[in-house]
């Protein structure tokens, strides 16, 4: 029988686009199909929070490539439309228009969906938004921001970059983070409290170690107050809630693929089915040499997938695979981050975040295993190497901001060159 397609992509996000478009560039000959239940060709979601919300740029300066990319190329993309039911016996997918498309290898490229606040707490509000694709950012948008209160629930990078623009529209913001430190899941103390500084001097009303624990309703539905459990209550015109997203695999689950938090794969992006792959977002790796199974929710990451993958597929010699790295922009501050950071680490503070240009490195015995780096891509640069090259270094030397960074960690490792 011959298949619909040699691929089937399910979902069609930025690690569905990145595969489809890897696998052509290594003359992959197959017949490949995208199946994605958002109305648009694969886009990128980072600016969405950002140059987007700004008005900087259109939807279709999004797109990974032009529509007319996937024709030219023989990749057949069925956007509106999800895959409702998978049946790895019969390698088919059910679309939930009722057709049926055969496929020979299979890849669940479907991300993650926010995660709501419980209907219990929160009835579904017409001024309630979840920030996850452009339908959710061309709703924002068409609300008045000017002098009109924003409440925005959850501090982290989402939140506070769509805080940061919202100041910069004029809006009134308060931010209301339940953890005791902003962005407390991905950083150290030392950052968090940057940005707490940050955002409050650009007059975010920043409440950290808060919870909501009551909204209140108009006649109309809307949510028009919060209460926040330091009693205190806030006036609403739109709430924003930024809790972090749920991965989408329960449509894997139900076909009998092992997932735990997310569908667990091995460093080739194969899951427990034969010819069945996961990337991105909801793609949870499991052979990391020891170190606990790894779900990362970032567009590079979504692209290393779809690049080992590609390779995989054509029979590519495995490429070295970079640390994970991220960045995030808030008003005129650029935080560019790599590695992943771990409660225990050593921190070493290079310059001043008195002076908005600092970077902190995170040594694990000796070893820099992560940066963020503010204001400081000379260090962001530097730290990028000496993670990947596992170079030990001096705590004390490498924290003098009158060396350059890879110069100091250097000297610490006793190599001069
Ligand atoms: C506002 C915002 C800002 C961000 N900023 C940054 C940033 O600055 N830096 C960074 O590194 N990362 C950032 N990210 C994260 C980054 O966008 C994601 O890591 C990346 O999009 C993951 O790609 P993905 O293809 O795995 O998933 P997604 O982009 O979520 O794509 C999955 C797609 O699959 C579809 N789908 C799901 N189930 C089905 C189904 N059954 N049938 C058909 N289709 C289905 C979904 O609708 C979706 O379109 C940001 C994310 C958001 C939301």
């Amino acid at each position: 029988m011959t298949a619909d397609s040699d691929l089937l992509i399910i979902g069609g996000g930025q690690a569905a686009g990145e595969l489809a478009a890897a696998l052509r560039s290594r003359d992959w000959g197959g017949s490949i199909a995208i199946v994605g239940e958002e109305d648009h060709v694969p886009y990128t979601r980072p600016p969405l929070s950002k140059a987007y919300l700004r008005g900087e740029v259109e939807a279709a300066d999004l797109y990974l490539r032009r529509p007319d990319f996937y024709d030219r190329h023989g990749i057949a993309v069925s956007a509106g439309v999800a895959v409702a039911d998978v049946d790895l016996e019969a390698q088919t997918v059910t679309l939930d228009d009722g057709r049926v498309r055969t496929w020979r290898k299979l890849v669940f490229a479907t991300g993650g969906r926010p995660r709501r606040l419980p209907d219990s707490i929160l009835r579904s509000a017409p001024n309630v938004h979840y920030i996850r694709t452009l339908a959710d950012v061309d709703r924002l948008k068409a609300v008045r921001t000017d002098g009109a209160s924003f409440v925005v629930v959850g501090g982290g990078y989402v939140g506070l970059e769509i805080a940061s623009v919202l100041r910069s529209l004029d809006a009134q913001v308060t931010l209301v983070e339940a953890a005791d430190r902003l962005l407390g899941r991905v950083t150290s103390p030392v950052v968090s409290e940057f940005f707490r500084r940050l955002h409050r001097d650009r007059g975010v009303d920043v409440r950290v170690g808060t919870a909501v624990v009551e909204y209140q309703y108009s006649d109309a539905g809307n949510v028009i107050g919060a209460v926040l459990s330091d009693g205190s209550r806030i006036a609403v015109d739109q709430l924003l809630v930024g809790i972090g997203i749920v991965p989408n695999d329960e449509l894997a689950a139900r076909a009998g693929i092992d997932v735990d938090g997310g569908i667990l794969v091995d460093r080739f992006c194969r899951t427990s089915a034969n010819d069945v792959f996961a990337v991105g977002d909801v793609a949870k790796v499991t052979d990391l040499d020891g170190e606990p199974p790894r779900r990362l929710e970032s567009m590079p990451n979504a692209v290393s997938h779809a690049r080992v993958l590609a390779d995989y597929l054509s029979g590519v010699e495995q490429p070295a695979v970079d640390p994970p790295w991220f960045w995030s922009d808030q008003y005129d501050i650029k935080l560019q981050s790599a590695g992943l950071v771990v409660p225990d680490d050593e921190l070493v503070i290079r310059g001043n975040p008195d002076e908005r240009r600092f970077s902190v490195l995170y040594l694990c015995d000796g070893v820099v295993t992560a940066v963020d780096a503010i204001g400081s891509p000379a260090d962001y640069a530097a730290a990028r190497k000496l993670i990947a090259q596992r170079v030990p270094v001096d705590a004390g030397i490498a924290a003098d901001p009158g060396r350059r960074l890879l110069e100091a960690a250097l000297a610490s490792a006793g190599t001069t060159d």
